[in-house]
């Protein structure tokens, strides 16, 4: 299997429209197997280890058949950076077209978070708004921010550990969503998420894919909403078949951030505030339009291949998954 994923691997750099958590070009890496393409694409910091789950999805998108859907079309949220200018923050929200749902980065500066919900708020006043957090604030600060913030969806890791989640969830009625504290973890099946978590995150890749996504959401008995990690069309299409998957989906998916990229593999157009369900087969002539340099390419060939050897392989076949 290893050899047949190396033999159609292509990498590609797709430069974003704005800075989002520091990321101003994603380099992913794609290959072609029966089932079709699987996008391996761990953030360029993370560590072989870390990369086992996003290399196990990757091989599940393009070797395993992916299971029924519930649904063809998948209700999207806008998905905004911590971006400050009114113009910026409009001209963005633009590119989510009838997204009602509106989830924003804040945990940076109190004021500039306050300001910045204040803008989204005047320019779409009927919104349901969701704040991510990525576990910056102190238990403290979180209940001061959440106890003053007025009507929000949910709030998105606000804390960084289960223990700081669930003294929270005694001082704020906000709905709290698990999403680091879960797919970080050593082990998510092991975590005890009750009194601290509301809502369960599912990011198939670094989850592992459908089929663990779907075990680790049915483990923890919590309603989930699905969302991605800035994946090119590729692996969106494999997050939306996710949602697609799940019996009851109540909350609007993270999976409109094709809209924050200045270029894709192919399109996976928002309509009303939805996206289609579909295979992405890229284009040859936009993969080599896009395409990184041998150098980077024999980087994340060594990567994937280390990755194999961390724990990818036995999990493969564990699940008895073949070529
Ligand atoms: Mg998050």
């Amino acid at each position: 299997m290893l050899d047949s994923i190396l033999g159609s691997l292509r990498v590609v750099a797709l430069a974003t429209k704005t800075d989002f958590r520091s990321v101003t070009s994603r380099e992913v890496a794609l290959f072609e197997g029966p089932m079709g393409w699987g996008e391996f694409c761990p953030f360029l910091e993370y560590s072989y280890s870390e990369s086992v789950p996003w290399l196990t999805s990757a091989i599940e998108a393009a070797f395993v058949p992916a299971p029924p859907g519930f649904r063809q079309e998948i209700a999207v949220n806008a998905t905004l950076p911590a971006l400050d200018n009114a113009q910026d923050i409009q001209g963005l929200l633009d590119s989510y077209p009838g997204c009602t749902v509106i989830k924003v980065k804040v945990g940076g500066d109190r004021v500039k978070d306050m300001e910045r919900l204040g803008i989204i708020r005047s320019l779409r006043p009927d919104a349901k708004i969701r704040i991510d957090v990525n576990g910056l604030w102190s238990v403290d600060e979180a209940a001061s921010f959440l106890n003053t913030v007025g009507d929000i969806e949910y709030a998105e890791q606000p804390c960084a550990t289960v223990e700081e989640l669930r003294e929270l969830k005694k001082r704020t009625h906000v709905k709290i969503v698990g999403d680091e504290v879960i797919r970080k973890a050593k082990d998510p099946f092991a975590l005890d998420l009750s009194e601290a978590v509301d809502i369960v995150m599912l990011k198939v890749a670094p989850l592992g894919g459908i089929t663990r996504a779907i075990e680790i959401a049915q483990h923890h008995n919590l309603p989930v909403v699905v969302s991605s990690a800035l994946e090119s069309a590729v692996g969106i299409s494999y997050g939306l078949k996710l949602a697609s998957a799940l019996p009851t989906l109540e909350f609007a998916c993270g999976l409109g951030t094709g809209s924050l990229l200045a270029v894709d593999v192919a399109q996976l157009p928002i309509i009303n505030g939805m996206i289609a369900v579909s295979d992405v087969r890229p284009d040859n002539s936009v993969l080599n339009k896009l395409a990184v340099s041998n150098e980077r390419l024999n980087w994340w060939k060594n990567r994937l291949r280390m990755t194999w050897n961390a724990g990818a392989e036995s999990f493969v076949q564990e699940r008895g998954w073949s070529a």
